[in-house]
């Protein structure tokens, strides 16, 4: 292929993995010239983390980068209608393919900027993360698309479905992946125009490098998967590291907490909840693994106990138990279990099996 021709691809190639009919991402504005951007799942395979824009009158710094380059084409067209300022700074929460996916789209337009991470999580997504998501992307999810392909034959309504799905795997493939190039310890104070922006890691939580914003003049937290509205994903956490993480947030003084995926809140009381299932689940877990039962039995026995937090965090509606049930308390019990074997190394434990 001849270096044109190379180019060439390189732009129509991006097009048309850009333009991948997805609807515009909502837009939720928290604060005066902070903005929140959802979008919908792709089809029955995957999703996006929030992303969170935060203008200023000398740039913007954008907070987590979907997890497609065709949501990130779509919340930088957003913000485009919002501001002139370019986007100086990206904040990549965590290794989660759905936070991070979508950087090469605010490199490709502003290459000069600057994208933050803790110094583990550009280590994690340089090969661990990577390792990670292989066998999904490479095995089960082509799998499971070709199992549909031969139900659609069968059944046209499936199509949409089918064509949202093969859209997913296509981004997935071809993304280019950017990585953090400022990493950071324990701190990192952005003064961007008017705003005053911090960068933290208070230690492991849901993953060893966890970094989250506070913003003390607009009392906003953005966190994340540090916790998740409404069930908090407790797949490879470090239980008794991550609780502490969150009393020390818990301590700042903010009245907007956005976490990494759904709508914003408002008061801790879902903060305040998560943490006392996770103390529950330390307490109780450890008492069950001395009396000699497995996680699964540990669960059994400690659920019936969680009820009224249980609906406290999942407005007791049946999917969200179940999530509550599996994402929050058993994959949490599990690694109480592995933690008290002994103490936890920074690799990316396997899911459980159910
Ligand atoms: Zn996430």
């Amino acid at each position: 292929m001849t270096i044109r021709r190379a180019l060439l691809c390189v732009l129509t190639c991006s097009l048309s993995l850009t333009a991948q009919n997805r609807p515009a991402p909502t837009k939720t504005e928290i604060a005066p010239g902070i903005f929140l951007f959802t979008t919908p799942a792709y089809g029955d395979v995957g999703l996006d983390g929030n992303s969170i824009a935060i203008l200023s009158r000398d740039g913007v710094l954008v907070f987590d980068t979907n997890g497609t380059l065709a949501a990130s084409a779509l919340v930088l067209a957003e913000i485009r209608t919002l501001t002139d300022q370019p986007v100086r700074w990206i904040v990549n929460s965590h290794w989660h393919w759905d936070h991070w996916y979508g950087t090469e789209t605010y490199l490709r337009a502003f290459p000069d900027v600057r994208i933050v991470s803790h110094e583990k999580n550009r280590e994690l997504m340089m090969g661990p993360a990577l390792a990670f998501n292989r066998p999904f992307m490479e095995q089960q999810l082509p799998a499971y698309l070709q199992d549909m392909e031969k139900r659609a034959a069968g059944t046209p309504a499936l199509k949409p479905l089918l064509d949202e799905d093969t859209a997913f795997l296509e981004q997935k493939k071809n993304v280019h992946l950017v990585f953090p190039n400022v990493t950071f310890t324990d701190r990192l104070v952005i003064e961007l125009g008017e705003r005053h922006i911090e960068v933290l890691n208070y230690g492991r939580g849901v993953t060893p490098g966890d970094t989250f914003v506070y913003l003390p003049k607009e009392k906003i937290l953005l966190l994340g998967d540090l916790i998740v509205n409404p069930v908090t994903f407790a797949l490879s956490g470090f239980p008794t590291e991550w609780l502490r993480v969150l009393e020390k947030v818990d301590a700042l003084d903010a009245t907007t907490i956005v976490t990494g995926h759904g709508p914003p809140l408002h008061d801790k009381t879902l903060l305040r909840a998560t943490m006392e299932v996770f103390r529950v689940l330390l307490r109780e877990g450890k008492a069950a693994k001395m009396k000699g039962l497995d996680p699964d039995q540990a669960k059994e026995a400690i659920l019936p106990g969680l009820h009224d937090l249980m609906v406290t965090i999942t407005g007791d509606r049946p999917p969200v138990n179940e999530a509550f049930k599996s994402q929050l308390v058993d994959w949490y019990l599990h690694r109480v279990y592995e933690e008290l074997d002994g103490p936890l190394t920074d690799a990316i434990s396997k899911i459980p099996p159910s």
